[in-house]
This record gives structure tokens, sequence and C-alpha cells, in this order.
């Protein structure tokens, strides 16, 4: 059926690329609810990731995986042969654009077990049709997922691949000791070669090391982004860094006798932050610098509710082999006993300085960053990270486009994806209810369409219950 349109093009001499579908492999399509050259989603709510009002009894036509027309239900003539979903009472917003994403998880003490398979499931059952993977410790799984999934072998979001991590010498036994700024230029030039589309340096790098792949990766049209210690976030910013990671958790700009490319340890600097005024004239400088160089800041703030003592449970945890979820209930419980956890007051000081920094014009962007102590479930926990944006102080329409439009706008796609509007990709969550007045009813995923194609979340999610974990 789908191919149809297209042979008709190359029928008349006409080769249209974009328009191609994958061949989808049997297993792919197992997972498939909706494939049809032509579908009309009629009488549904557009929330279109503008952060624009949402528009009730509109109707929208998907040909040939495009956002082919919308407007009132009314107005809009349904194509004839067209597959019509009645949407009445339900919502569609575009899919889910997640930056802080990986294909591990913590599997054991400094292990990280490799799940890329059951995750790229999970990830598009929660409405995530691209991601890009902040770190990785798989070597060439992320870059070989993304060609599959591309190719219609594998279930899953568009893939930004982060090659692995460039790190100074760290006791990650999944990570390589950088040696110096030309050993880091090499592993850029070696990772992009490969294919790998994004980069990620982390908590000892040198600022000469930063510098050295950062100028590697911009050479070649490619991004770095940051989870920093070893050299604060003003520094990596003067060096031309796109992106940092964790909202300001990860910042030592405040440690007052902090040595040059030297990381005085990730509590040292979360306590400068806790303690951080967000009025006040230091935050507000390297706020100007950050928004002065156009430096982006990724929101993981699941990753962080998971530390947080008398937080609820994050959703999801059935997914898991039992031994896995057991030991995250392990780490809740001792979470939950630890009054004196400095992140009682850091989670919601963390809150408070990215929204002063999206307030000051920064870009926000969101992940959810499935590491910690465990917990952080792909798909679950992007639909948790839209409710802990609106817990931080934006409307749930603003906390939409953070995790759309704006993760678009930093992979430089948003003239591809990331709203809904006419002429783009058909990458579309349908929910029940409404998300934009209630942010909780992002739970509530009918259908994913990623390129007009719509995929059963039930069924990918059915697929991996009780086994995550052990691929
Ligand atoms: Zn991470």
């Amino acid at each position: 059926m789908r191919t149809a349109g297209f042979a008709l093009s190359l029928a008349a001499g006409t080769v249209i690329l974009a328009a191609q579908a994958p061949q989808f492999s049997n297993s792919v399509r197992a997972f498939i609810s909706v494939d049809a050259p032509v579908v009309a989603l009629t009488h549904v709510r557009i929330v279109d990731g503008t952060g624009g009002p949402a528009r009730p009894d509109q109707t929208l036509i998907i040909r040939n995986g495009t956002i082919d027309e919308i407007g009132a239900a009314s107005s809009v003539q349904t194509p004839a042969g067209a597959t019509v979903l009645d949407l009445t009472g339900k919502s569609v917003m575009p899919g889910i654009v997640m930056l802080h994403e990986h294909l591990y998880y913590p599997t054991g003490p400094g292990v990280y077990g490799q799940l890329g398979e059951s995750f790229v499931r999970l990830y598009l059952a929660g409405g995530v049709t691209t991601m890009r993977t902040a770190g990785n410790v798989n070597g060439f799984m992320d870059l070989k997922l993304k060609k599959l999934i591309d190719e219609g072998q594998q279930p899953g979001p568009a893939i930004d691949s982060t090659a692995p991590y460039l790190n100074g010498p760290s006791t990650f036994l999944q990570m390589r000791d950088l040696k110096d700024a030309d050993d880091a230029r090499r592993q850029v030039a070696y990772w992009a070669d490969m294919g790998a589309t994004s980069f990620k340096a982390y908590m000892a790098i040198t600022r000469d090391e930063l510098r050295a792949a950062v100028d590697e990766a911009h050479k070649r049209g490619l991004k770095v982004t940051g989870h920093l210690c070893s050299v604060t976030y003003a520094e990596a910013a003067d060096i031309g860094i796109d992106d940092l990671e964790h909202g300001f958790m990860a910042a030592t700009d405040f440690v007052t006798d902090k040595q040059p490319d030297v990381c005085p340890g990730q509590g040292v600097g979360q306590r400068t932050i806790g303690a951080l005024d967000e009025n006040g004239e230091p935050f507000r400088a390297l706020v100007r610098k950050l928004v002065d160089r156009h430096v982006a800041l990724t929101s993981t703030l699941t990753v962080f509710e998971t530390l947080t003592p008398g937080r609820p449970m994050p959703p999801g945890l059935d997914v898991l082999v039992p031994e896995l979820r057991q030991q995250f209930e392990q780490n809740y419980d001792r979470t939950t006993q630890n009054q004196e956890s400095i992140f009682k007051a850091l989670f919601p000081k963390g809150m408070a300085l990215e929204r002063a920094f999206a307030r000051a014009g920064g870009l926000l962007v969101a992940g959810t960053d499935p590491t910690g102590g465990g917990g952080v479930i792909p798909g679950y926990s992007n639909q948790r990270q839209l409710e802990l944006l609106v817990e931080e102080g934006f409307t749930p329409l603003e906390a939409i486009k953070i995790g759309t439009l704006n993760g678009a706008t930093y992979l430089g796609r948003e003239a591809r994806i990331g709203t809904i509007a006419r002429g783009k990709q058909a990458d579309l969550v349908v929910v029940d209810g409404d998300p934009s007045t209630n942010i909780a009813d992002v739970r509530k995923v009918q259908t994913v369409f990623k390129q007009g194609v719509g995929y059963d979340p039930e069924k990918l999610i059915a697929s991996v219950r009780g086994k995550v974990g052990l691929w």
C-alpha cells in the first residue's frame, strides 16, 4: 500500500526520496497499527508544539508520511479512500524530541548493561520519535541501531547517535581515558568517520581536550555537549560548547577554590548550587554568558527525582526484570530514609535555576538520563519529564514545546520535525484527554506516528514487559 504512491512517482520519472517509507521487517510490522498512504485524524484537539493555544475539533490529513492539511473539522474534506480515525475527546501533539537519552542502564556496581533493543521500543511507545543519545558506553551499538531503525528493521525513534564519552582518567570501566588534546581530536575524528553525529564531554576532561574536541566536531558540522565538572560552564561556553547537561547541577563555577581542569567532586559543586541565589549577580552573569554564546541547557529532572527523598515512585518499573526492579526499590527506600539528603533542597533549587535560564531567553531542552541508581525508564520517564517541567513552573503548553520544538531546534531539524504544521513530517502522538490543560494526560498514549506510520504503544511495551535488563 505505502509504495503505491512512490511507484507512481517513479513512473512519472520523479524520484521523491523524502517520501519513501522504509521496507518494514515483519518484526517491526507486528507493532504497527496504522499504515496507509492517506490517514485522516478527525475531530481531534491539536497541541502543535509551538506553545500556542490548543485548537479543538480539527482534522489533520497525513499523506505519504507528511502532514498534508490541517483545519477545522467542519471545513477540511476527508479524502476518498483515506483511513479515518475519529479522535473525539483525544489530542494530538508532536512526537517528543528529547536529548539526554541512553541505550544503557545501571545493572550492577559501576556497570551499565546495553539495553538498546528494549529501550528503543520503550522510547517509541512513550511518544519519542527523535532522540539524542547523550553519551555512549556501547561502542558501535547506538550507530547500528540508528541504521536499523532508519531502514525499518527495528522499531524506534530517529537517533542522533553520540560517540563514546570524551573523558579524562576516571574509574568508569566502560570509558576510555583521554591522554591529551590531540588524543581528544583523534577520538572525535574517528567516531565522526564512523557515523556518530554528536559528542559528549565528561567530568574529567581538560579545557585543552575540550577545545580540541569542539574544534574537530564543529569543523564537521557536529555538536558537543557536556556533563562537566573539571571544566566550568563559563569556561566551556568560552570554548564553544553547544549544550550543557543536567541543568546547573553539574556546574562547578561557584566552587571558591576550584583548580583549573580538576573536578572538585560532583557533591562539592552541588553544595554551591544548592546555596545559589537565582536572582544574585554571580548566577545572572553566568546565564547571560550562556545565552550570549547560544549554549543550550538540558533539563534532566527525572534522574534527579529518583535521588530525592519524598518523591513518588517513578512510572514503568514493571518492565524491568525482577532483580533490577528490586534493586531500584531498595535504592528508593534508602533515598526515602535519607532525610539529610542534599537533594531535598537541591532538586527544587535546580528547577528554579533552569527556569531562570529559560526566562532569560536561553534554549532549555529536555532529556531523561536513565542512569543514577536506576528507576528512570525510557518512554515513561519522557512523559514524567514533561510533568516535572510543569512542576518547575512552565505551563503545560510551554513544557510540551520544551520537549518537542526546542529539542528539534537544537538538532537543527525544526524545519522537518518538532511542531505540527503543514508540510512537516508526520511525527505525532495521539493521547487520550487534553495535555494542554492536564499534563498527566501525556501518559495516555494511544498511537505514536513516526513518518506517518502509527505504532501501538501497548504492543511495544508488552514485548519487553518483565524482561528489560536482559537485552
Ligand atoms: Zn547521561
